[in-house]
């Protein structure tokens, strides 16, 4: 074998073969068809080599009463939050963040135990001692020690008033019938922090509970089919809702740029795309 063989054996190993390992291991969420395994490799993959250093992305500061909340978009569901020097993650995954790099947890809340919401090994990483963890009855099955929430029911951690609300799919279901997200199963949570409202949707379709949801300052709400909302359904929640400012995510390739004119045409609401 000549030298330049063995240059190009090398850098397959060191490069190639862990890119393609890495898409094949990744956990896929909601996923029943091998079109959907291709639609999530793809999207996985994207986000493998997309995940990035929290310390230069976008954060954007919600003045509350309670102080002033630091916003940022860690990509697909997972978020995360600072309040006063604590720090609450989102739907934490291995896909969007990497938790050695990142300050460990005051609080997490899971919506649902779909890979792409629900990681322990993420959660794990990220907890410290006196980390809460709020979730729901499904996800209890894999690691002990949270607090579950049930559609309806509420509770307070560090000062944040955390309602959890429906989140499940009304159209869009699997080959056998059921759907995606049954309801019930999984939780959207409402955070009340000072005179502050901020709603994370979940996946979810457009459900007749969001039109209960009023005066939310910041909404999350997702945009991906099949499994969440289509444009429509989205414009629609949007005008339901009403938030001061939104943040599509959970929206995968899919370029929402003239979605979001069209929302800030329909209403009052700033759109942010990050
Ligand atoms: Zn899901
Ligand atoms: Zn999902």
């Amino acid at each position: 074998m000549n030298l330049t063989k063995i240059l190009i054996l090398f850098f397959t190993v060191l490069f190639v073969y862990p890119l393609n390992a890495a898409s094949l291991t990744k956990r896929t969420c909601c996923v029943t068809t091998s079109r959907d395994m291709m639609i999530f490799s793809n999207m996985e993959f994207r986000a493998a080599i997309k995940k990035t250093n929290y310390y230069s992305m976008k954060k954007d500061i919600l003045n509350t009463s309670e102080g002033n909340l630091e916003i940022t978009v860690l990509g697909h569901a997972s978020l995360m939050f600072k309040l006063k020097g604590q720090v609450i993650y989102v739907d934490p995954t291995s896909d969007q963040v990497d938790a050695k790099a990142l300050p460990k947890a005051d609080l997490i809340l899971i919506t649902h135990d779909h890979g792409d919401h629900w990681d322990v090994n993420t959660v794990k990483a990220l907890q410290k001692a006196g980390t809460r963890l709020i979730y729901t009855k499904i996800c209890q099955q894999k690691l002990e020690g949270g607090q579950v929430l049930a559609n309806g029911e509420e509770t307070s951690v560090l000062g944040i008033g955390i309602k959890a609300v429906p989140a499940y799919n009304i159209q869009h279901k699997r080959d056998n019938g059921e759907p995606f997200h049954p309801k019930g199963n999984g939780n959207g949570y409402v955070l009340t922090i000072g005179d502050k409202k901020v709603y994370i949707a979940g996946d979810t379709e457009f459900i007749p509970e969001m039109k209960d949801l009023i005066r939310i300052d910041v909404a999350f709400l997702p945009c991906m089919l099949p499994y969440t909302m289509s444009e429509d359904m989205f414009l629609d929640a949007a005008k339901a809702i009403q938030p001061n400012i939104l943040y599509p995510y959970h929206y995968g390739k899919s370029n929402l740029e003239p979605l979001c004119g069209r929302i800030e045409k329909a209403c009052s609401t700033e759109v942010r795309l990050r």
